[in-house]
């Protein structure tokens, strides 16, 4: 059978990964109208407050209608639904419940191991201890994973167990309107730049990463998120250095919207061992600051060396791409033709991708649609789709010894081939 035929359910039941998905991005209309209910918030108000989104009623049609589009028209219409995410998640009970409906709705199209990713400090509310906040989304993702390997078929060794780790994001820029943790910071501290609070915050993070890991929990690395424009990761370096010296992975949103400088300080300065997206890695013309030590401009072949120099690094280290192709499409209007993405460039040169979904409900993805969309946009052969979906397994932060990890992944491409085969 050609892997162009495939069909789509045999795609939903091939095991895979998603190692680069946002919790709140993945809250869908029902779950928040049912969590505003239930902590008695009005979401016409909090559109009132914020002056986003003009909502009337509140209900999930017109969630849907305004909020959580299936096109967005710019990055500023995408970023909307996560404000009314978010003022719904800030209690344990709130995240419990969500991580429990993030990891089930995984489970259901075949993820077998994925990575939780959130912004601790954008659930903080007076009252809610860090450690609390991670702890009840592992609560509700432990629950979910738990059900799941109850089953006979993981029982029985025939499927692999459901598995999980999670990242603590910092953010590359933070403002008062961010939450309470943000307000205060900024409150605290009068005169402070944008760029030292923020890297004041993004250690933090760090430091929440070890205390959790120290307590026992599944937190199996440290991401930062947000704005790249005048927002570089080394300004974060310290936090990531943190990391880096007690062994914890990292990853970097970097190359979304922002070109290769971008990537190479993630990498190099910062020492991720995965991108957020990388999009942008061929970018040439997207070089904006370096200049030959001369201080002349970078020649068209400069660039080339400058790109090839980092694509190396990247390959050499078997640093991942979490490539997400729909989110790409929604919030970069240059990728709004998925033909364009690099996604073919990345395979030529052989590094590794891990197909993933960044938000599902924002999105309005899944995993399973993301490797439909690209086995046929990039004509993936069966070889080329085996070994992104087990690559997902071997670039994961896995929480457990080497070992474990090996013969976890060793279930898992027994299970592909089955399910291929049969
Ligand atoms: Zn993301």
């Amino acid at each position: 059978m050609s892997i162009q035929n495939i069909d789509r359910s045999i795609l939903k039941r091939i095991p895979k990964t998603d190692l680069h998905v946002h919790l709140d991005g993945s809250v869908p209309p029902q779950l928040v109208v049912e969590l505003a209910k239930e902590q008695n918030i009005d979401l016409v108000q909090v559109s009132k407050d914020l002056g986003i989104g003009d909502l009337q009623h509140g209900t999930v049609d017109e969630l849907e209608e305004k909020i959580f589009k299936d096109k967005y028209d710019s990055l500023m219409e995408y970023l909307i639904p996560f404000e009314f995410i978010n003022v719904v998640l800030r209690t344990e009970e709130a995240l419990e419940k969500a991580a429990y409906h993030f990891a089930c709705d995984n489970y259901k199209e075949g993820v077998r191991y994925f990575e939780c990713r959130f912004a601790p400090q954008k659930h903080w509310k007076p009252g809610l201890g860090w450690i609390e906040i991670v702890a009840a989304i592992n609560k509700g993702l432990e629950r979910a994973a738990k059900q799941y390997n109850d089953l006979d078929a993981v029982k029985s060794g025939a499927e692999p167990e459901y598995k999980y780790g999670i990242i603590l994001c910092a953010m590359r820029m933070i403002n008062e309107h961010m939450g309470d943790y943000f307000k205060k910071l900024f409150d605290l501290h009068v005169g402070s730049d944008l760029q030292n609070l923020s890297s004041m915050a993004s250690m933090e993070v760090a430091k929440l990463v070890y205390q959790c890991q120290e307590a026992g929990m599944p937190v199996v690395g440290f991401d930062l998120a947000g704005r790249e424009d005048g927002f570089p990761a080394d300004a974060h370096r310290k936090a990531f250095l943190y990391c880096y010296e007690r062994g914890i992975n990292s990853t970097c949103h970097a190359g979304e919207a922002y070109g290769p400088e971008s990537i190479k300080s993630a990498v190099k300065d910062c020492y991720a061992r995965r991108i957020g997206h990388g999009t942008q890695l061929f970018r040439k013309g997207s070089i904006y600051h370096k200049r030959n030590p001369d201080g002349s401009e970078l020649s068209k072949e400069e660039r080339r060396e400058y790109i090839r120099g980092i694509v190396q690094w990247i390959a050499d280290n078997r640093i991942t791409l979490e490539v997400c192709l729909k989110s790409n499409s929604q919030t970069l209007p240059e990728y709004r033709d998925l033909g364009k993405h690099p996604f073919p460039t990345f395979l030529k040169n052989k590094l590794r991708i891990a197909l993933s979904t960044d938000n599902r409900a924002i999105s309005h993805v899944s995993v399973t649609d993301e490797y439909e969309r690209a086995i046929k946009l990039f004509n993936l052969t069966d070889k080329q789709l085996r070994n992104i979906a087990i690559g997902g397994f071997k670039a994961s932060f896995f929480p457990g010894t080497y070992a474990e990890k090996r013969a976890y992944i060793s279930k898992v491409i027994d299970f592909y081939d089955g399910v291929i085969a049969g």
